[in-house]
């Protein structure tokens, strides 16, 4: 197991930059997922690691070994594509077997032990013997998934192993994929754009956007404490509302409190404040309560998870909130909101300064 260090590197297409001076440590033995918008570089950083591509400036190291240079057979990763290459006229088997026959240093009973314990985590026994043609999507996937770890290599590189897999399939496959990390603790690199995949599988998320990492955090983390307004926004369907702020004696002011808030960490004047919170943390209702701001109803939808999602005009702002009941008051009349100040996060120019 190593760590990957990524050392001031910078990636440039003519004159377009896509990864710009970046520096993180990836840990050894963690699935770290680079999580982030179309286009932000996540793919071009993992092209880097594992030497399809080379970085115009920095480097890239293995632990404490510099791969600058080295082509990517020499830097023992494996990697698993979104439309990885699977022999269709083999078997479950004797595709996981692949790279481990390149391998003369394994015994054939020890290439053997590789194999099944590959097949039991992914529960596929059953099907060893099946060929490839034969699997649905989903099941292909594992196989490829298996076909990576069962090489032992140091670091394993995921590029969103699940794009091309329907919803019920992806979910047996993500928990096929966590089984087997779990039990073979390699450093794993996973690009993911689905949030809901990034959160179920990272021990850690390298939040990126525009070529840099935004937020590199434990998942409870990055959606309970964004660093950024960036990342309150992006994480959470929908994203962290972000309100006006206003600093007083001793704390802050904002359009969904109703007296002022002492604060941990100083507002500095003069700055763009906002207040973050989720949608979650809001509660709707008919009738105000101590602390309540009033709004306007604006219109209410059944989210995918069956919880309604609300929005509510306050002082001019659309204000989005996540409520398990439905408000007597009609589109355009008046409701009620009152923020949990605790789930608040404070903001300037962009990044958390505060919080309750
Ligand atoms: P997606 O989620 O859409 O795959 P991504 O985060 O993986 O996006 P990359 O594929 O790494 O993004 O691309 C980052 C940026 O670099 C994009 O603007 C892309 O157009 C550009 N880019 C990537 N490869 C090349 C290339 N070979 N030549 C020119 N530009 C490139």
């Amino acid at each position: 197991m190593v760590d990957i260090v990524i050392e001031n590197v910078t990636k440039r297409f003519g004159t377009f930059t896509a990864i710009d001076g970046m520096n993180a440590v990836f840990e050894d033995g963690a699935v770290t997922c680079l999580l982030g918008p179309s286009g932000c570089g996540k793919t071009t950083l993992m092209r880097m690691i594992v030497g399809l591509e080379t970085q115009t400036s920095g480097r890239i190291l293995f632990g404490n070994r510099d791969m600058s240079g080295l082509p990517p057979r020499k830097r023992n990763a494996g990697m698993v594509f979104q439309y990885p290459v699977m022999y269709q006229t083999l078997s479950v088997e004797e595709n996981i077997a692949l790279p481990l026959n390149q391998d003369k240093s394994l015994s054939a009973a020890e290439r053997q032990r590789r194999i099944d314990e590959v097949l039991d985590v992914l529960d596929m026994r059953d099907r060893r013997k099946l060929f490839i043609g034969d699997l649905d999507a989903g099941s292909r996937q594992k196989v490829a998934v298996g076909r990576a770890v069962a090489r032992r290599s140091d670091i394993v590189l995921f590029d969103e192993p699940t794009t091309n897999v329907e919803v019920q399939a992806k979910l047996l496959l993500i928990r096929a994929f966590k089984l087997v990390t779990q039990r073979l603790k390699q450093t794993i690199i996973y690009v993911t754009h689905d949030q809901t995949e990034a959160m179920t599988l990272a021990d850690k998320v390298a939040l990126m956007r525009n070529g840099r990492i935004e937020q590199y955090d434990k998942p409870a983390n990055l959606y309970n404490r964004p660093a950024s307004d960036f990342a309150g926004w992006f994480l959470g369907n929908p994203g962290m509302n972000f309100v006006p702020a206003r600093a007083v004696a001793g704390g802050a002011e904002t359009l969904l409190t109703a007296g002022p808030l002492a604060l941990e960490g100083a507002l500095e004047g003069g700055k763009d404040f906002r207040a973050g919170i989720r949608p979650e943390h809001i509660g709707l209702s008919d009738e105000a309560r101590p602390g309540s701001v009033p709004g306007t109803l604006k219109d209410i939808n059944v989210s995918i998870a069956g919880r309604f999602i609300a929005r509510v005009t306050v002082d001019g702002q659309d204000i989005k909130v996540k409520t398990d009941r439905v408000p007597a008051a009609r589109r355009g009349g008046q409701v009620h909101l009152f923020a949990d100040p605790a789930e608040m996060s404070f903001y300037a120019d962009g990044r958390r300064i505060a919080a309750v």
